[in-house]
Formats: C-alpha cells, sequence, structure tokens
C-alpha cells in the first residue's frame, strides 16, 4: 500500500504558516514504514527539534483506478479514519528554503498514526464532517470538510492521474488550523464528530 498526502488544503491553515493558496493540489508521499496502526506511540526523532501535529481526514482507496473522472471518484473510496500527519518543521522549513523535497520531513518513520476506519455509510454528508484533535485534553485543532480547498472527489481524480490507486492506499486530505509542536509525555486524541479514533502517546 502507499500514502498519498495533500498539503495546503484548508485555507486558515495556509494562512497560518504564511504559504501560498494553490491553484492544484500540494502532493506528497509516505512510505509505509511511516505508518502507526491500533494506538501505537510515536518515538520523538533525534534529527528533529520541531515536530508537529497535523490532524487530518484519511480516505482508504477502496477499488483500483487510474485517470478517475471526478464524478466517478466516490466509487473509489469507501471508508474514512483520521490520521497525524507528523511533520519535522524544521527540517521542511529548511527544504522549502532550498526549493528541496520534503520526503524525510514528511516521511520519517511513525510519521502516520492512522485510526480504524468508518465505512463511508455511515457518514450523511461528505461536506460536513467535524474533527479535531486534543493534547492532554485540550482542544488544539478543530476542521470541518466544508473549509476544504479541493474536495475528496477532487483530490481522488486529481491523485489518479498520476498515481494508480489501488485498494488499501491511503489519502491524508490536509490539516485545519492550529498545528503546532509536540513535545514528549503528551498523549494526542483525534476525533471524528464526537467519536474517540485515534490515541498516541508522544514517547
Ligand atoms: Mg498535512
Amino acid at each position: 500500500m502507499k500514502i498519498l498526502a495533500i498539503g495546503r488544503n484548508y485555507v486558515e491553515h495556509i494562512e497560518e504558516l504564511n504559504n501560498e493558496r494553490p491553484s492544484e493540489p500540494v502532493i506528497f508521499t509516505k512510505p509505509d514504514t511511516a505508518l502507526l496502526k491500533n494506538n501505537a506511540p510515536f518515538y520523538y526523532p533525534g534529527f528533529s527539534q520541531d515536530i508537529h501535529h497535523e490532524v487530518e481526514l484519511v480516505l482508504k482507496i477502496g477499488r483500483e483506478g487510474k485517470n478517475i473522472q471526478e464524478k466517478f471518484a466516490h466509487k473509489y473510496y469507501d471508508q474514512i479514519g483520521i490520521g497525524i500527519d507528523f511533520t519535522a518543521r524544521d527540517l521542511q522549513q529548511n527544504a522549502k528554503e532550498k526549493g528541496l523535497p520534503w520526503a524525510i520531513a514528511k516521511g520519517f518513520n511513525g510519521s502516520a498514526p492512522v485510526s480504524g476506519f468508518k465505512d463511508i455509510t455511515h457518514f450523511k454528508d461528505l461536506n460536513d464532517i467535524t474533527f479535531s484533535l486534543f493534547i492532554d485534553d485540550n482542544l488544539q485543532q478543530k476542521g470541518n470538510t466544508a473549509l476544504m480547498l479541493f474536495s475528496f472527489d477532487y483530490i481522488v481524480a486529481y491523485l489518479s492521474t498520476f498515481f494508480t490507486l489501488k485498494k488499501g492506499d491511503l489519502i491524508f486530505t490536509g490539516t485545519p488550523a492550529g498545528v503546532g509542536p509536540v513535545r514528549t509525555g503528551q498523549k494526542l486524541a483525534a476525533y471524528i464528530e464526537d467519536e474517540k479514533l485515534l490515541e498516541c502517546e508522544i514517547k
């Protein structure tokens, strides 16, 4: 399986990092070794002093496809979960300044904790899903899919023009405002609506 991710999909997050508003989605990938499942802890790596949390809804691909038209894109994802796109912000900032890729800053070991998934039929309106991140029981990030620049269908169609999507692939769909650093000892909890789906302790 592969992990694909969208950067800059929520306006307020773009503004907090002083990034440009993109005309097409910003794409990056994480290797399968980034994945953390079953509420596994995250071990703070020695190569960064500024790991940030980015809570994001995650789509799971249910059917292989490429060059998918946007109007058919909904047939290709069948589950939604929640994940954290851990980012080594110091390494990313350095890469941005030099025009270099984000591969290490975004794809290092354990940089993608992901929850269990809910069938898409569970959601009444995909354009009105609230999700949030708490750190040590304090609300840190809150988003709603109504605020996305690029919809799930658009993202799936767009990605499929470059990458054949396969069953089980995961797509991180972007983070809302409120990103910030994590510290050893903190406990993160991610929710879709009122349901806690993911926990991750920083070790
Ligand atoms: Mg992100």
